[in-house]
């Protein structure tokens, strides 16, 4: 008899409407066979014993930054994926803010080189859609990419190439991408933070000498995203462009979202785990290892934003991977804005996420969507990705959701691991007793195969990404 690639034995296990219990065998990457649990009498290379454990599909993280290639000093895709797999974290959707940015046909083959060549896991990209590189949607489309992200500001001064097809300057340049995106089939997403409205704040703060941590969340209020959230769609309305609005942190933005979807309009939220698990306070205590854009809320914030998490207005989650050197964290110490923004933690959202789900008793079932269906819908992935059924790849997070323990900076893969001060000592419910892509373990209790490192695949996606609703 053939020997399976995989078996998990006695699973409890998410199959699209529901847990079950089952043994689920995987064979050439795929997964060939679900039986009833302790039915299944052959062998295979590896047998995982799931009892007392959770098996999720494949966690996809809709949003990280790996850097690579322009500043692979902070991460690479090599310690960025090693650290999304020790996080139980199968696929990756990577940002394209990198020197030189993907904003050609050319230049994402060369992004999918570099992933193949040294990614753990699963990936695949935004492609920069700017005013400039407007007319190359349709080859960058024509790469498997569904997905695509334009800022929302100038290229500073001197690193126009840096910039190259990331920006759009203003409300007309912006407008015109979503002329050009309508006719795309593809999705296109947006950081909404008004800049101008941020940097009249930073000026008022500034000459007022209101110059503490808080003046981080203070330059940058929930206004700052509903007004730029209200224009994309409204732009959106008027161009009928597909769009997505990225780390969705205010319930203002979400409220406008949750209307606009009423309306029928085509559009997917996403949340980042830090904006539903930190808050005000957090900055206060830790200053520039809290800062990020959008900033932390409010704690009433925070609990409103979960009311659009458990609705459905929210799409999915991710973790806004931002690593940074220590001394960009560290200059921020004393004047916060001398700080870069970002929070690395793509290793700790699916524990994280777990924990609260546990502590608010929500519903599990609502808990796999966030974290893998519904991304991989809104990617296009759906059903290769994001559920467990016969056929679909053998991605697995497992959990093992009886063990306490507490987070460390110390046991953390990412090169930024040092600026986590914001997860250390958390205690959480669980472990990632697993991490299984396409049939194969790469990650067991957190640990990660570094030999595996190259494995992973860029997938491809041929269409724009279905509607959630
Ligand atoms: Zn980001």
């Amino acid at each position: 008899m053939v020997k399976a690639q995989l078996i998990i034995k006695n699973a409890i296990y998410f199959a699209g409407t529901t847990f079950k219990n089952g043994d689920i065998i995987v064979n050439n990457n795929i997964i060939s066979q679900i039986e009833a649990p302790g039915s299944f009498t052959g062998t295979a290379e590896r047998v995982l014993d799931g009892k007392g454990l959770l098996v999720l599909p494949g966690v996809i993280d809709s949003h990280v930054h790996f850097r690579d290639p322009g500043r692979c000093d902070r991460e690479d895709f090599s310690s960025g994926s090693v650290a999304a797999a020790s996080g139980g974290v199968t696929t990756v959707i990577e940002m394209p803010n990198v020197i030189p940015p993907p904003y050609s046909a050319e230049q994402i083959k060369k992004r999918i080189a570099i992933g193949e060549q040294k990614s753990l896991i699963d990936f695949s990209f935004y492609a920069a859609a700017g005013y400039d590189n407007r007319n190359n949607y349709d080859e960058m489309k024509a790469c498997g990419i569904s997905a695509f992200k334009t800022f929302l500001h100038a290229p500073p001064k001197g690193r126009e190439a840096e910039f190259m097809g990331l920006t759009a300057e203003n409300t007309g340049e912006l407008f015109a991408v979503l002329q050009k995106a309508a006719g795309v089939d593809g999705r296109f997403f947006f950081h909404c933070e008004n800049e101008s409205l941020i940097n009249e704040l930073e000026k008022q703060l500034h000459k007022q000498g209101k110059e503490g941590y808080d003046f981080h969340y203070n330059s940058r209020p929930n206004v700052a995203e509903a007004q730029s959230v209200a224009t994309i769609i409204e732009l959106a309305r008027a161009t009928g462009a597909k769009v997505g609005i990225c780390h969705v942190s205010t319930a203002e933005a979400a409220e406008l979202i949750k209307r606009a979807k009423a309306d029928g309009l085509d559009i997917v939220a996403e949340a980042c785990y830090h904006h539903l698990l930190f808050s005000h306070a957090d900055i206060d205590r830790l200053g520039p290892y809290a800062k990020c854009n959008p900033p932390l809320r409010s704690a009433q914030n925070v609990e409103a934003l979960w009311k659009y998490v458990t609705d459905g207005t929210i799409d999915y989650l991710g973790s806004d991977h931002a690593p940074l050197l220590a001394d960009e964290k560290k200059s921020g110490e004393h004047h916060i804005w001398q700080a870069f923004s970002g929070i690395a933690g793509v290793e700790v959202m699916v524990t994280l996420i777990v924990n609260e789900w546990h502590k608010r008793h929500l519903c599990q079932k609502q808990m796999v969507r966030l974290l893998s269906e519904n991304a991989a819908k809104a990617f296009g992935f759906y059903p290769r990705k994001g559920k467990i059924a016969v056929g679909s790849d053998g991605d697995f997070t497992i959990i093992n959701p009886s063990v306490s323990r507490q987070l460390s900076i110390e046991q953390m893969y990412s090169k930024a691991a040092v600026n986590n001060k914001i997860f250390e000592g958390l205690t959480v419910n669980n472990t990632i007793a697993y991490t299984v892509s396409r049939g194969q373990v790469v990650a067991e209790d957190g640990k990660v195969d570094m030999s595996l490192r190259g494995r992973g695949q860029f997938i491809m996606t041929n269409r724009g990404g279905v509607k959630n609703a």
